[in-house]
């Protein structure tokens, strides 16, 4: 079954295939952990399994064995690997679909993270979305629409993937979860807390919080720098824990002129660490905090 909050969309796609008006391109937005991953999986099996029941694969068939062991040949999987998807992965693709299937049946290919396709892997790829073929299934994956050009988005059927708080609470209730308080943030993006849950990241998070509410106070960064650096994604969840500490200063009576010069500090870090390589995290992070001192002073 799919995730408990997507599953009045996946009941549509199931509408639309069995009226045979499933469009072969898919897209799906949404931000990250709301379960877009898990979804295009699903849809995946589904059209490639020989004995699939309101586009939920069976779970037995020979597509469905090759599925569950990631090695079926009609099925491809592209992502990001770094910051961009290029042309060569894209034509890879259209190769791809271009012959005929292994199974005597559909072909599935998967794009996660197309917002991240340069403008010539986009021209490339509006080629094959602008001849569907029979039986060819595209499931796109996006994380931000407005970096995706007017004619890709034009030529596929677009989903907005959003979560409904209380189910994903219940959802994430059979886990064994403590509480942490910041939890609270991410509970529109249930798969991101569940990833730091599989992988014991929760702890680390928290320090982050820690940190973060108290980073202009401190001087001690080592503990800081080595979580940041280990995993470069958690450098957004840092930025948000210290936007949201400043926001309630704000509420506090922070006086508003220090209050942007703050968020002005953590927006040039953010920009920083995304942009310039092999950034000194170490000395990022004092000079965040200094400019912190600085505009609380
Ligand atoms: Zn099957």
């Amino acid at each position: 079954m799919p995730l408990p909050w997507l599953e009045p969309l996946y009941q549509r796609l199931a509408q639309s295939y069995s009226q045979q008006r499933f469009h072969h391109a898919q897209l799906f937005n949404g931000d990250i952990g709301v379960g877009k991953r898990e979804l295009v999986d699903m849809l995946a099996d589904a059209l490639l399994c020989s004995n699939a029941h309101n586009l939920i694969a069976c779970g037995k068939c020979k597509s469905c064995q090759l599925n569950r062991a990631n090695t079926h040949p009609d099925k491809r999987v592209v992502k990001a690997e770094g910051q961009t998807i290029g042309v060569d992965e894209v034509r890879e693709i259209t190769d791809f679909i271009n012959h005929s299937s292994a199974q005597n049946g559909n072909k599935v290919v998967v794009l996660e993270h197309s917002h991240k396709m340069t403008t010539a892997a986009a021209n490339a790829l509006l080629k094959t979305l602008e001849e569907p073929s029979l039986n060819r299934y595209l499931l796109l994956t996006c994380e931000q629409l407005a970096l995706l050009p007017a004619t890709i988005l034009s030529r596929c059927a677009v989903h907005e993937v959003k979560v409904n708080p209380s189910l994903a609470k219940k959802w994430l209730g059979e886990f064994n979860i403590p509480h942490y308080s910041w939890l609270e943030l991410f509970v529109e993006q249930p798969m991101l807390i569940e990833h730091w849950y599989n992988e014991k990241q929760l702890d680390s998070i928290d320090s982050l919080y820690k940190f973060a509410t108290e980073l202009k106070d401190s001087d001690n960064f080592s503990a800081l720098v080595e979580i940041l650096s280990k995993d470069s994604t958690l450098i957004n969840v840092f930025v948000l824990f210290l936007t949201e500490h400043l926001k309630e200063k704000l509420v506090l009576g922070m006086d508003f002129f220090s209050y942007q010069k703050a968020q002005q500090a953590i927006a040039e870090f953010l920009y920083n660490s995304s942009h310039v390589l092999g950034l000194n995290m170490s000395l990022a992070i004092s000079k965040l905090a200094f400019s912190l001192r600085e505009s609380q002073n």
